[in-house]
């Protein structure tokens, strides 16, 4: 048997999501229709959040949350440094500033005991990533953002379905972002949405998604006629289609069984190679239940070694993948004033890191696979 390409990560579409699609194809809306309001509802229910927001990506999301949040130019937001690059591009979008601050080598995830000293009278809020679908540590990064007047913005791309100490990812924040790239928790194609306890927070997002316009009666200026409306801030059209809205909501009523699947292959994993000494395996906060986004392993010896252990696990079809490169390490960034060396915790766990394919649609055979190529690789490389 020739054996196929496994990727790192891959959406499971089935027939139900096919024919949910083809149905709003055949209906009176394509773009802002029914489904929008379903999936905004459904999110609600899955999350615990009052209000979501379905915007055309998770880029979109941020742009949206950190707009919500009152983060004005000039203005600085804290993140960490082991995230894709739109964590922090969106504050760049509203003319704010990057303060990263270092993460706990344990579990990728920002430290909150650097947090404090970083924060300056410019600092508007905290954007936590739950890297690899496990959440930040709220209860102290919350008390740190109460105790200096900040908002938190969680970027919950990897994370939808995911608990914190028994409450679910979309009540840890003031804001919380996802994503639905095919490769995330579940897919719209491309999308995000903000979640959020707060309405009033929603409804900003909202009007930011649809360029600053609103219709609603309480906030005109005039009323010349049925068809007025008034533009009052500057806004974007990120609007999210019916269609993916409908894919969406298909989506979301698998989102327990994709988890489970999840975190079967993730034990997998943990088995099979827990007795290697040349890895570190991903730890996980006893307080938290994973999403499992991603299986993050690292070399545990010289970390020279990690781009000949990638590239031979892809000559033998093993889709690894590395996540991330450190963000103030992109040439854009080193052109603000970033350089090599100001977030050492970040820069190592990127030297040795790699993640190995998950998702919801790997067979156990394709999971038993990895394990073997990884133990081969890892050990030949030493
Ligand atoms: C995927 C991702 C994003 C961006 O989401 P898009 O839907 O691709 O715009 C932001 N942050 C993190 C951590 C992500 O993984």
């Amino acid at each position: 048997m020739s054996e196929s390409f496994i990727p790192y990560g891959r959406q499971s579409i089935d027939e139900q999501d096919i024919q949910a699609v083809i149905q709003v194809l055949r209906g009176d809306y394509l773009t802002t229709g029914p489904m929008v309001a379903q999936f905004e509802r459904r999110l609600c229910e899955i999350s615990g959040a009052k209000a979501a927001v379905a915007v055309n990506s998770g880029t979109a999301a941020l742009h949206a949350a950190y707009y919500a949040a009152g983060l004005e130019p000039g203005q600085e937001i804290i993140t960490s440094p082991l995230t894709f690059a739109a964590t922090a591009n969106a504050a760049r979008y509203l003319g704010a500033n990057v303060r990263f601050v270092d993460i706990d080598p344990a579990t990728g995830l920002i430290d909150p005991a650097q947090i404090e000293q970083a924060i300056t009278p410019r600092t508007r809020l905290i954007a936590p990533v739950d890297y690899s679908g496990q959440p930040a540590d709220y209860d102290a990064i919350n008390a740190i953002a109460s105790r200096h007047g900040l908002a938190v913005v969680a970027d919950a791309a990897h994370s939808l379905g995911a608990t914190y100490k028994g409450r679910p990812v979309g009540t840890l924040a003031t804001l919380t972002t996802t994503s639905f790239h095919p490769v995330k928790p579940v897919t719209t194609a491309e999308g995000g949405a903000v979640l959020t306890p707060h309405e009033n927070l929603a409804s900003i997002a909202a009007r930011f998604r649809t360029h600053g316009i609103t219709r609603d009666p309480a906030l005109l200026q005039s009323n010349q006629g049925p068809w007025w409306y008034e533009m009052q801030e500057l806004g974007y059209n990120y609007r999210l289609p019916d269609l993916n809205c409908a894919l969406g909501l298909s989506q979301l009523g698998k989102l327990d069984q994709f988890l489970t699947r999840r975190r079967q292959i993730a034990a997998m994993y943990d088995q099979g190679l827990s007795h290697s000494k040349e890895l570190i395996l991903p730890h996980v906060n006893s307080d938290v239940v994973s999403g499992w986004h991603l299986y993050v392993v690292r070399l545990a010896g010289d970390a020279s070694r990690r781009r000949a252990v990638v590239e031979a696990l892809h000559q033998r079809k093993i889709g690894v993948q590395v996540h991330y490169i450190p963000v103030h390490l992109q040439p854009y960034y080193q052109s603000l004033g970033f350089k090599a060396g100001m977030f050492p915790q970040a820069e190592d766990f990127y030297s040795r890191c790699f993640s190995l394919p998950i998702f919801p649609a790997m067979t156990d055979e394709q999971v038993g696979r990895v394990i073997d190529n990884v133990l081969g690789c890892v050990n030949n490389a030493r």
